[in-house]
């Protein structure tokens, strides 16, 4: 049987990375039927957007992505395309499974297994945000101060934290639904209620509802702040984290440093029927065209596709062989050597080589 996917090649070192992670998937045996589709960076030139209704149409008809990561300029009045994607195909948990493979140099414990649920399309991306000097601006600041009494100064920028109950409600039945169908014993719900105690407030309550329908389930929640230390402490505690948007954004960054770096953290992007697979990382532009980035992240993304698309075998053999390249330390990108500098370190195609080896040989 064919899978058709969308591939989506990406800015900077995305087309690398995608490139490997397509042959060491074809290697699994598994048939795909590839539809490239070009967003970002190559699209605004190409299209005369970043987002082409193309790209759109084909995921919609796939209903399955394969993504490598988009470049984002800073304060140009671009707003990430990222974003964008997942709030038109309403792709609202973000998915991120953070282990420690054996092996692994810069992970500072062992024994890190922590799965971020992050909600993916509201908080303070909800993109809503006002321009300093904008009369929209001027207007919210007039409404604000008829209604509260409160005067935000005049020369600010405003961008919204939106927290819907529905959202929310969304986000924390998809992190039990998957705890229980994963064998995870805990969620623990991530928030700032004891500041923002409407908007992260809602969320709380929200959680701590849809926890009593799964007693099966230890809940816990925890400030953010905290959970920081906590990570940084002791990450064994924790087993489910579900966050608003924005907190998840940097937790995830965070677990990925737990499990020894953004080379090795792969993502999803999940709606109610479609989902993009894409690692945590961005397109490191420094490193774009030098066969140097690390593709294991982007193939542990092809690991949780194949096992979306019902693929279980081939999936947990493509994750054994990436593993074992991992256990071997000899084949693998700069980032997963003792020392950065090491001149041993391999490039992007030579690590899909000896997957591939290894899926071959079983
Ligand atoms: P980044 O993740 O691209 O890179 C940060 C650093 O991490 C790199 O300089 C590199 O040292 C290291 N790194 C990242 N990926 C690596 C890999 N696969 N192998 C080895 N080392 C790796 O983050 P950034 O520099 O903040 O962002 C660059 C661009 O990517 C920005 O435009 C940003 O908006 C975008 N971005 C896109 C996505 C996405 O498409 N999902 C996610 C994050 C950032």
């Amino acid at each position: 049987m064919h899978h058709r996917v969308t591939l989506i090649p990406g800015d900077g070192i995305g087309p690398e990375v995608a490139q490997a992670t397509q042959r060491v998937l074809e290697a699994t045996g598994v048939q795909f039927q590839w539809d490239t589709a070009i967003i970002g960076d190559q699209a605004q030139h190409t299209f005369g957007t970043t987002l082409p209704q193309s790209a759109l149409d084909s995921i919609k008809r796939n209903k399955v992505a394969l993504k490598a990561p988009l470049t984002t300029p800073i304060g140009s009045g671009f707003r990430s395309v990222n974003v964008a994607l997942r709030q038109t195909l309403d792709l609202y948990a973000c998915l991120r499974p953070y282990k420690v493979y054996p092996g692994v140099q810069h992970a500072p414990y062992k024994d890190a297994d922590i799965v971020v649920v992050r909600e993916n399309t509201e908080d303070l991306y909800s993109g809503i945000e006002f321009a300093k000097d904008s009369p929209e601006a001027a207007q919210l600041l007039e409404f604000v101060f008829s209604t509260t009494g409160e005067r935000i100064k005049e020369d600010s920028a405003v961008s919204l934290k939106v927290i819907s109950q529905a959202a929310s409600r969304r986000i924390v039945t998809f992190a039990f639904e998957y705890a229980r169908q994963n064998n995870r014993r805990k969620v623990t719900a991530v928030h700032k209620a004891n500041i923002l105690k409407y908007s992260d407030g809602l969320f709380l309550d929200t959680a701590r509802q849809v926890a009593e329908g799964y007693p099966d389930m230890e809940f816990t929640d925890i400030v953010v702040d905290a959970l920081c230390m906590q990570l940084v402490r002791s990450p064994q505690q924790f087993d489910v984290l579900v966050l608003p948007n924005f907190y998840g954004d940097f937790i995830s960054d965070l677990c990925a440093g737990l499990v020894g770096g953004l080379g090795l953290a792969p993502g999803a992007n999940i709606g109610d029927n479609m989902a993009v697979f894409e690692p945590t990382h961005g397109s490191a532009p420094k490193y774009a065209g030098k066969n140097k980035a690390n593709p294991m992240a982007m193939m542990l993304s092809g690991v949780m596709m194949l096992r979306y698309l019902g693929e279980r075998d081939s999936a947990d053999k493509l994750e054994k062989a990436i593993a074992e390249v991992i256990a071997e330390g000899k084949d693998v990108t700069y980032d997963l050597k003792p020392d950065p500098a090491d001149s041993t370190a391999v490039g992007t195609s030579q690590v899909a080589d000896a997957v591939i080896e290894k899926v071959k040989r079983g």
